[in-house]
């Protein structure tokens, strides 16, 4: 329940009628195709404009509270590097300890603070469910930048962006995701937003331990998608197009004994790679342990870096679309 109503006051030269004006971003449950598309032709631009001339006003005198409680680098630094290239600015929290939370705020207090200084806020909280509890209470747009195990849907949204700026096609593809796809949000979210387009079918490689949970393959099995489970990759390498790596989540194991066991289930390496397609790409949302020897890098199939780079323009999308702007 909102305990803060929307102000009916907008600030001014925004557009109210921008079908995301003032939304929040929660989970890819919320995108059907036509938003999906929408949102990668804004980030396309973003990628031309950033290309052509760096930074530039679209959101000069928007602020935007970027507020972590788990440890991010790409996640934290291109929401900022957004708001920057947009021209905007940013209240970085990244340090919690250092604020009110040590002093034990709790999140709606902490939430209702930073809405009343900024206009959006990104949000990374350890507890499934943080982005859309903080977002009863803020009054201003709410960013999910990863909720514990639940979604991560900007890095899903970068991750399908990803795939149609590298592969060209979002239809009639083989995704293969492998290692933790237990803990591993972003897999989650990939694999429900994966079910909007044709043709789609996916493969999990995981351990025993590290299945993908049943609610999500119940989600995508509702929607026609054909998924099958398995332990090693060699079967399903060949027919694969996008090979969507992940590390072992060690902060999610209860036990570190259990961790032991698998963090080392699966190694790429340049000769694993000679059995995949020449035209497919690696993935990985960083960031990688060991599951991807250094040596693979060099290999025009290993599109990670690249990855990290597209949800730069993903992410001015977004901002751009809640703010009015786009
Ligand atoms: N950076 C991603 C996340 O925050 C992936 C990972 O941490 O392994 O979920």
């Amino acid at each position: 329940m909102p305990t803060k109503p929307k102000s009916p006051y907008l600030p001014f030269g925004d557009q109210q009628t921008a079908p995301w004006y003032g939304k929040n971003i929660l989970s890819v449950k919320q995108f059907n195709r036509a938003d999906l598309e929408y949102i990668f032709s804004v980030a396309h631009e973003m990628r031309v404009m950033v290309e052509r001339i760096g930074t530039f006003d679209l959101l000069k005198g928007k602020i935007l509270a970027n507020l972590f409680y788990e440890p991010s680098t790409r996640t934290f630094a291109s929401f900022m590097a957004a708001m920057q290239r947009l021209g905007g600015a940013v209240i970085p929290i990244s340090e919690v300890r250092y604020s009110s939370v040590a002093k034990g705020e709790s999140l709606p207090d902490t939430v209702r603070t930073l809405a009343a200084y900024a206009d959006v806020i990104v949000l990374r909280h350890p507890e499934v469910g943080a982005a859309a509890l903080a977002a009863q209470f803020a009054g201003k747009p709410v960013i999910n930048a990863g909720d514990g195990v639940g979604e991560h849907p900007t890095q899903a949204l970068l991750d399908v962006f990803t795939v149609k700026e590298e592969l060209g096609r979002l239809d009639n593809l083989t995704v293969t995701m492998l290692g933790d796809l237990k803990y591993g949000r972003t897999v989650h979210s990939l694999a429900r937003l994966l079910t909007r387009f044709d043709n789609i079918k996916l493969n999990y490689v995981s351990p025993e331990l590290l299945r993908m949970p049943r609610e999500v393959m119940e989600e995508v099995a509702e929607k026609g998608i054909p998924q099958k489970e398995y332990t090693v990759l060699d079967e399903v390498l060949p027919v694969t197009d996008v090979l969507y790596v992940t590390r072992v989540q060690r902060e999610r194991f209860d036990n570190l004994e259990e961790y032991e066991k698998v963090k080392d289930a699966y190694v790429i390496t340049p000769k694993t790679l000679e059995k995949a397609k020449q035209k497919m790409i690696v993935m990985h949302p960083l960031p990688r342990v060991n599951e991807i020897d250094m040596e693979v890098d060099k290999d025009p199939r290993a599109a990670y870096f690249r990855q990290m780079e597209y949800g730069l323009y993903v992410r001015m999308a977004l901002l751009a679309m809640v703010l009015g702007k786009a």
